[in-house]
């Protein structure tokens, strides 16, 4: 009797050990192929090392996605690294690295950023207004076609060549700036602001008659994608130079200097053509208040502010 007992004990204990060795095993199997089917299995078959795939792994599952059907691609890491990337982005910033690859990373970011990717006036939106001193206006945002500034007032022969209006709430701003301007010595002028989009279209086709299509798609806008339709941008110059000197005048190297200050910036600087869309115009002012600063210091243009501060 005792025997049985003690037999029936290790039969049941065999089976019970079978039992949990099979478990185990199951288990096992199934943690695996669970473990082959993450992101983290299929980055490392890739050639991802753990610190890049914690990088991979903060990224929307588009971008992981896409990552997952490409080759390893080290671009991912250099493109995660740059001060202005954006996620949303990091499928065109590789695509257009691919057609574009004598260009810096830093610049292609920049320029499929502010949607530059695109040929000029194409993929445009209607801009956001409720942006008040931000609102942008460029060659991919239009204004509504309804769109008129409230605002608008004489601007006196004081501060401007005659006949200009701009933005009642900026005018005080540059009258500051101006006498700054004049304790040192300085005389500015505004010498175009506000244009209605009537005669921003008169301009265009002026320009398009008489300097012909390449130079109008770098020197002018289409009407609706003029900063000058805002009231809150204008042209500034000073006694004795026009616009093709405007950048030797001391007038300039004080505006560069000091503008931020009053919340202007230069809209369209040099170098920055293939990402505001515009010719170098060392005249050309927009009042953008606080946040002139942030873009003085750090050397950006106010599309590429936008696009990352204000959109991104
Ligand atoms: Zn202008």
């Amino acid at each position: 009797m005792k025997r049985r007992i003690k037999k029936s004990v290790i039969k049941n204990g065999i089976i019970f050990l079978g039992a949990l060795i099979l478990l185990i095993i199951v288990v096992s199997i199934i943690r695996t192929i669970m473990y082959h089917r993450t992101d983290k299995y299929k980055l490392k078959q890739l050639g991802y090392n753990d610190e890049e795939i914690k990088i991979i792994e903060t990224m929307s599952s588009d971008n992981i996605k896409y990552i997952l059907n490409n080759d390893y691609n080290e671009l991912v890491d250099d493109f995660k690294n740059e001060k202005y990337f954006l996620d949303k982005n990091l499928e065109t910033y590789l695509n257009y690295q691919k057609e574009n690859s004598s260009l810096s990373l830093a610049t292609i970011v920049s320029i499929v950023n502010v949607g530059a990717n695109n040929d000029w006036y194409t993929n445009t939106k209607e801009t956001d207004l409720t942006k008040n001193e931000l609102i942008l206006v460029n060659k991919y945002h239009y204004l509504p076609q309804d769109y008129e500034p409230s605002d608008i007032i004489d601007v006196s022969l004081r501060y401007a060549y005659s006949d200009n209006k701009t933005s009642e709430s900026i005018l005080e701003h540059y009258k500051e700036m101006f006498n700054a301007a004049s304790r040192d010595g300085i005389t500015l002028i505004i010498s175009s602001a506000y244009r209605t989009s009537e005669e921003q279209e008169e301009t265009y086709n002026y320009y398009l008659k008489n300097k012909g299509e390449d130079y109008v798609k770098s020197h002018a806008s289409l009407k609706r994608h003029s900063e000058h339709e805002t009231g809150l941008a204008f042209d500034i110059l000073t006694p004795n130079y026009n616009i093709s000197n405007f950048d030797k005048s001391p007038a300039f190297e004080w505006l560069k200097n000091n503008s931020y200050k009053y919340g202007f910036i230069m809209r369209y600087p040099e170098g920055k053509e293939n990402i505001t869309g515009y010719e170098y115009e060392p005249w050309h002012y927009r009042y953008v208040g606080d946040v002139a600063k942030t873009i003085y210091d750090e050397n950006i243009t106010f599309d590429e502010y936008y696009a990352y501060y204000v959109e991104g």
